[in-house]
């Protein structure tokens, strides 16, 4: 058997092309974050569990991005990568949701 040392500097570089690449990645794409949860009503009363129930608040709006809480009047939006809240739905509220009271702003 001969050893190519020509292979395992190839593969040196590639290794080394393939983390610069996974390190970019990480940093270029906000996606890859850890994503935005907004679900936790655990501090919540009984009837503000049933309150934000009953407007039918869920984390992603079906109506699309257009009709979601960041663009509803009742909404103040956290800090940045944080729920934000609503005047009429009590717990933390997903910027990319919506509930049945939805109004734009
Ligand atoms: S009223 Fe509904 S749609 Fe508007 S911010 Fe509150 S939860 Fe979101």
């Amino acid at each position: 058997m001969s050893h190519d040392p020509d292979v395992s500097r190839r593969d040196l570089l590639r290794w080394t092309v393939g983390l610069g690449l996974l390190g970019s990645a990480s940093v270029l794409a906000p996606g890859c974050a850890k994503q935005l949860s907004c679900d936790d009503v655990s501090a919540l009363s009984t009837p503000d569990t049933m309150r934000r129930k009953s407007m039918k608040y869920v984390a992603v709006s079906p109506k699309g991005p257009e009709e979601s809480c960041r663009d509803c009047k009742f909404f103040t939006a956290g800090a940045e990568g944080q729920c934000g809240t609503c005047s009429l739905v009590p717990g933390p509220i997903h910027p990319d949701g919506r509930c049945n009271l939805w109004a734009a702003t």
